[in-house]
């Protein structure tokens, strides 16, 4: 069968756990400069062999049609040749099974635009930012940060990231080394089910929202004049902290329609 759509070699794979990775595609052509948090499409045929711990689809996949899915870039915003991913193997999913069971040197499809409204650039200078994250929604955070964390020295920047267990926190080392470093960066995890080594938070996020975390350990008020938020992740978890933050005169940002909230739901 012909996949000669497919436009990018996989270079590198970790397994973070058997449903987590970190994929590192390099595309045949470069791609034109993107803004960090901004999304493109992966894409394989039906075709190709799911992965071994998958199950049965939910939607029987057609095998000669390309599945495409947006994926949000982890990268820097300065590359565009090699584009880091961090996914969530849906099991009974079409692509992810598909994107799962790729191993470095395989070829992929990955879109030619980058595209995407949930963008650190938009955000006034000067205003704090507070990035708010489940899963796989880590992503473009580390995109905004790896990009833009030396730019915006006046800014407080806060990431809150929520699991069940210590491995739902991706990037939490980088994270860490962030916060060690920069004066202006703060890292809050909060595990829910974690186990007796944990010493950190073991709220869910809306809790330790609820409870001011913010104003009182980084003097951080919920004020759209002053704190631009981002909200990526689980749609549950996206649900409750947008009404939390509509509660305070926030809206949701669009670029016809600007607000200071920024949704990004998966
Ligand atoms: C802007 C944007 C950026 C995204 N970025 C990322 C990213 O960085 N990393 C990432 O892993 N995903 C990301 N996603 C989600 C991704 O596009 C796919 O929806 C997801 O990977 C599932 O694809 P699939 O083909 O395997 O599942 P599908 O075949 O599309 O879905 C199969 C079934 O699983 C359900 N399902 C879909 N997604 C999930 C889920 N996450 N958890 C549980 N059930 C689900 C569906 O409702 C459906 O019933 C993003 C989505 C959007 C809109």
């Amino acid at each position: 069968m012909d996949a000669s759509i497919y436009n990018a070699a996989v270079s590198g794979k970790v397994m973070v756990t058997p449903d987590i990775m970190i994929i590192t595609i390099d595309t045949d052509e470069p791609r034109k400069e993107f803004e960090a948090g901004q999304h493109t499409l992966l894409g394989l045929y039906g075709f190709e062999k799911r992965s071994f711990n998958s199950e049965p689809e939910s939607v029987p996949a057609d095998k000669g049609k390309l599945i495409e899915r947006p994926y949000s870039i982890v990268s820097a915003k300065s590359e565009n040749r090699r584009f880091e991913f961090y996914i969530s193997q849906v099991k009974s999913g079409q692509l992810t099974s598909r994107l799962f069971n790729l191993n470095s040197g395989d070829r992929v499809y990955v879109g030619t635009k980058i595209s995407g409204i949930f963008r650190l650039d938009e955000t006034p200078d000067g205003t704090d930012i507070v990035m708010v994250a489940t899963g796989t929604g880590i992503a473009p955070y580390i995109s905004f940060l790896r990009s833009h964390i030396i730019e915006r020295p006046e800014s407080k920047m806060v990431v809150i990231q929520g699991g069940a267990h210590h491995w739902d926190l991706g990037y939490f080392n980088e994270l860490t080394f962030l916060e060690q470093t920069f004066a202006n960066f703060f890292y809050v995890p909060t595990l829910i089910n974690a186990d007796n080594h944990w010493d950190g938070y073991r709220l869910c996020i809306e809790d330790l929202l609820k409870k001011d975390t913010l104003q009182n350990e980084f003097n951080i008020t919920p004020d759209p004049e002053r704190t631009r938020f981002f909200v990526s992740g689980k749609p549950d978890m996206v649900k409750h902290v947008s009404e939390w933050l509509h509660d305070f005169g926030y809206t949701r940002h669009h670029p016809d329609d600007p607000g200071e909230m920024y949704v990004e739901e998966f």
